[in-house]
Parts: C-alpha cells; sequence; structure tokens
C-alpha cells in the first residue's frame, strides 16, 4: 500500500497550476466578504503563493514524478527524511501528509473491527496522490455546552452530523473550527472529534469533503500583518496560513468517501491518529522554533553587549536546556518509531507527546527570557521606513547602534524579528496555538500517561523503599 500505481500517475502539480484548481466554485469568506479571487486577494493571495511555491519546491525534490510528501514511510530513516521535507515544504504539504498518514495509521487500526473501510482509505489515499491535491483536516467540532455529550446537547448540530441518507451517500450539517488553510486545500478530511457513545451513531461519521461540495462555506481568519511594508514583521510577512471556520450546511457525500458511518466503539480511531502525526509536526516546528528563540536571545544580548553578563548567560543556558530537551524528544521520537499494519510506520506516541507537552507548556518561559534579555524595544524599535526618512532616519540608525561594530538597523532587525515572533499579532497567535493546536495540553497528558510505563515506575519505587510488589496492590 502506499505506493503509487505508475499507469495512473499524472505530472505533479506546478504552482501556477495548483492556483488555478482554487477557481473551482468554493465558497470562501473574509471579514464579511465572500472572497472571488483567492491569489488575488491582499492578505489570502500571500499564503496562495506560499503554497503554490511549495508545490515548485517539491518538483525540484521529485526525481520521478511522483509528489514526495505522498508514499507512507515504511522505516524509521524514511519517517525522518519524510518529515523533515514535509516541514521544508510548507504548512500545506504538512497538514496533507499528515492527513494521508492518519488514514494510513487508522487502516491499521480497524482491519479487525471495520475491515470494510480500508479499501477505500487506501484507494483515496492513492487517488490524493495521483491527483497531488492537498487536505486539511477537519476534527474540532463547534462542541455547544462543552459538558454534555452530541446528543445532549440545546443545538444537535454543535458536532457534526448526518442528517439525511439516501442508498448512494449520507448528507451531513455542522462545523469544524480553527481548521488550518481550509480555504487553500482541495479535501476535507472530517472525523469525529471525540470517542461516541451508543446513541450518538449519526456523529460518528468521517468523510473526505471536497471544498467545493455544494453546502460548504468557509470563513477565514489570519494573523498576516496589515501593514503595506512587511519588512517589520520578518516572519508573518514571509509567511501566513489562515484558519478556516468550515461550515457544513447540508453537504451530500458519496458513499465510496465515507470511511465511517455509524460505528460509535471506533469513532475515536481518527482523532487518535490524526493527534499523533499532528503533534508530531508540532514538536518538529517546536525544536526549530525554540532554537530560533535561543539564537534570538544570544544575537540581542551579543548586540546589547551583554553576552558575557551572568545573569544573561543563565537565561540563555536554561533557554538551551529546554530547547535540547524538546529536540531530544523529537528525535526519540523517531528512533522508537514502530510499524504498524501494511508496514506503516508511526512515531512513538510517548515521546512526541510529552515533547509537545513539553515545548508547549514551557514556551512561554522561552518568552518571558528573551523578552527579559532584549528589552522594551521589542515592542517600540522605530520601523524601517523610519530608518529610511532622510530627517530621522541617521538619527536613529545612531541611537539604536551600540557600539561602532553594531549596525542599528541590524539591531532594529533582531527586534523586528522578536516582536513578530513573540509580541504582536503573529506572536499571540503562537502562544495560543502552542497550548491549543494538536489538541490542547489536557490531552498530551492523557496519552502520554497512557503510554507511560507506570508498572515498571512502580516496582523502581518499591525497590526503592525495599518493599516487594506483593505489599501493595495496583
Ligand atoms: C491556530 C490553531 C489551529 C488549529 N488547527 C486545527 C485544525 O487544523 N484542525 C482542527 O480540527 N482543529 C484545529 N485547531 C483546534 C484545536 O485542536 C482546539 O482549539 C483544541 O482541541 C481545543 O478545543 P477548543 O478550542 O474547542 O477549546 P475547548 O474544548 O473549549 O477547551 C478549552 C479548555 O476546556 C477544557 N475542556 C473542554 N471540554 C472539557 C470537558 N468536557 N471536561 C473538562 N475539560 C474540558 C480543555 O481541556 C481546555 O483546557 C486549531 C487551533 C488553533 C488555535
Amino acid at each position: 500500500m502506499g505506493t503509487v500505481d505508475r499507469r495512473y500517475v499524472r505530472h505533479m502539480l506546478t504552482g501556477a497550476q495548483y492556483k488555478a484548481t482554487l477557481d473551482d466554485g468554493r465558497l470562501t469568506y473574509f471579514e464579511g466578504e465572500q472572497v472571488t479571487d483567492l491569489p488575488g486577494h491582499p492578505l489570502l493571495g500571500g499564503p496562495v503563493q506560499e503554497v503554490a511555491d511549495g508545490y515548485d519546491w517539491l518538483l525540484t525534490q521529485s526525481s520521478d514524478g511522483v509528489s514526495p510528501i505522498s508514499g507512507v514511510p515504511t522505516s524509521a530513516d524514511e519517517l525522518r527524511d519524510k518529515v523533515e521535507l514535509v516541514h521544508h515544504a510548507g504548512m500545506m504539504a504538512h497538514v496533507t501528509y499528515t492527513s494521508i498518514m492518519t488514514l494510513a495509521t487508522v487502516a491499521g487500526r480497524i482491519t479487525e473491527t471495520a475491515p470494510q473501510y480500508i479499501d477505500r482509505i487506501h484507494g483515496f489515499i492513492s487517488d490524493a496522490q495521483v491527483r497531488d491535491v492537498r487536505i486539511t483536516q477537519c476534527i474540532t467540532d463547534a462542541k455547544g455546552d462543552r459538558s454534555r455529550p452530541p446528543s445532549r446537547q440545546d443545538d444537535p448540530d454543535a458536532y457534526v452530523r448526518v442528517v439525511d441518507r439516501t442508498p448512494e451517500g449520507v448528507v451531513i450539517r455542522g462545523a469544524k473550527l480553527h481548521i488550518t488553510a481550509a480555504s487553500l486545500g482541495h479535501e476535507l478530511l472530517t472525523i469525529p472529534t471525540k470517542s461516541m457513545k451508543a446513541g450518538e451513531e449519526e456523529y460518528s461519521i468521517a468523510a473526505m469533503v471536497p471544498v467545493n461540495a455544494p453546502g460548504v462555506k468557509i470563513v477565514n481568519t489570519t494573523y498576516a500583518p496589515r501593514h503595506a511594508d512587511t519588512r517589520d514583521f520578518p516572519v508573518s510577512g514571509r509567511s501566513s496560513i489562515p484558519e478556516g471556520f468550515v461550515i457544513f450546511d447540508d453537504v451530500f457525500v458519496p458513499n465510496e468517501r465515507i470511511f465511517l458511518d455509524g460505528e460509535t466503539s471506533i469513532a475515536a480511531v481518527f482523532a487518535h491518529a490524526l493527534g499523533l502525526w499532528e503533534r508530531l509536526g508540532g514538536l518538529t516546528a517546536m525544536a526549530d522554533g525554540a532554537d530560533t528563540l535561543v539564537g534570538l536571545a544570544q544575537l540581542v544580548a551579543e548586540a546589547n553587549g551583554l553576552a558575557g553578563v551572568a545573569h544573561i548567560k543563565e537565561k540563555i543556558s536554561e533557554m538551551i536546556i529546554h530547547a535540547s530537551v524538546v529536540r531530544a524528544c523529537y528525535e526519540a521520537a523517531i528512533a522508537h518509531s514502530q510499524a504498524g499494519e501494511f508496514g506503516a510506520v508511526f512515531p512513538d506516541e510517548l515521546y512526541t507527546n510529552a515533547g509537545k507537552y513539553t515545548g508547549a507548556a514551557n514556551y512561554h518561559l522561552m518568552v518571558r527570557h528573551l523578552h527579559d534579555i532584549a528589552g522594551g524595544a521589542v515592542v517600540t524599535a522605530p520601523s524601517m521606513s523610519d530608518l529610511e526618512h532622510d530627517d530621522v532616519g541617521p538619527l536613529l540608525r545612531k541611537y539604536m547602534s551600540t557600539r561602532s561594530d553594531v549596525d542599528g538597523e541590524y539591531r532594529t532587525r533582531l527586534f523586528h524579528a522578536i516582536r513578530d515572533l513573540t509580541a504582536d499579532a503573529y506572536g499571540g497567535w503562537t502562544q495560543v496555538t502552542n497550548v491549543q493546536a494538536g489538541g490542547g495540553l489536557y490531552a498530551q497528558r492523557i496519552v502520554t500517561r497512557r503510554h507511560y510505563d507506570l508498572d515498571r515506575a512502580k516496582q523502581l519505587a518499591l525497590a526503592a523503599a525495599g518493599l516487594d510488589a506483593g505489599q501493595v496492590d495496583g
């Protein structure tokens, strides 16, 4: 499985071809208006170009005309190569790859419980590879009152559900929130957000829905900078992927695109599988992100003349330890990857979840140290256009310089990077996203606990206490 039948392989899409595919009748909105030209939109056009660039870059990485983000890794080394390639190819490649890996993981986990869906799942994976489409992940429902299950909500549509069925398929209604890049992809992997109980059959639905299916409506939000001069936003000005509020307003889904329909006992298999891949992606980004924060802390300390001062070095050491622990978890997650049914390899659950949790939970400490070290210019450094002003520009450069070998513009640009990454619209988005994306800290604690060898820990504790296992009960 996972390999493409070459007879059906067509050329990978170029960036320009990808952009043309977006003109497919999809209904997508931004700040009160329907967007009819995504590539030409002032804020969403940049992300479209970013995805297009990802397509063009992947063309340069393929030797056989097959997208290198397709195909399921079958060894730890292949997994590592794939994760790094996908990370480099951008967010859209990442969500597509994790969607395919989620489906591959699910297929391996339902061989006993729901084998009737396996051929459909593998069929879709091959088809998606042949069409070189991008897939986004629709898990998080509106959820209504969080203390009540789907079947006891005041509004029965608080979780996506089947509202009608015909011999050819089902009609779904509901909404999926915060969906990364939803408007920019071609397919919506739509799956239950949680486990379901008997009586919640209509909510136990998993399906692949085209973005342009009649009844799909997507409302976008973005942290993309709204300033004409994006030089003051060196990170988010280059890369900003919108989130989509995806509404299924009675959408027909044909049988061949349904991967779960009423089997409550396995409703959570999809979210569990996706959670693993999503958190591995989060962990990869956090490992690089933590190193970037360390680098900025060191550079700004050097520019400020404080790199040798004890309390600054201590803070940077603490940041380095955090960054190293996050990376160690990533390395362990890959090194301890396991092969499932059909040979697909998946990362270790314990290290993936513990690492993602550690990265997210300590992120605020990293940012605190960075702000503490850098100083107030994080939020007050003048803009690049101020630096170019005939009158005040030379003065600003003079006073932003700290000594003859530290250029004023160089130091100003460091501050812009720190503000953009940690203290402005994108910085705020990152703080929330670190905590919530991939299912929230609580979910990572649960999964970590489930996969931790608590019995072994108890045995070690008993041995340390000089007790034998018979003296306690579990
Ligand atoms: C930038 C961003 C991108 C995202 N991308 C995607 C995406 O591509 N696809 C996708 O499907 N989702 C995505 N998410 C959604 C993300 O997975 C959710 O935000 C997360 O699962 C939390 O759900 P929620 O926002 O509804 O918050 P809530 O569920 O309301 O959680 C808030 C708090 O309440 C607690 N809580 C909730 N219910 C209960 C309960 N019954 N009992 C006890 N405690 C409870 C939670 O543990 C948490 O502490 C994204 C989120 C962000 C911020």
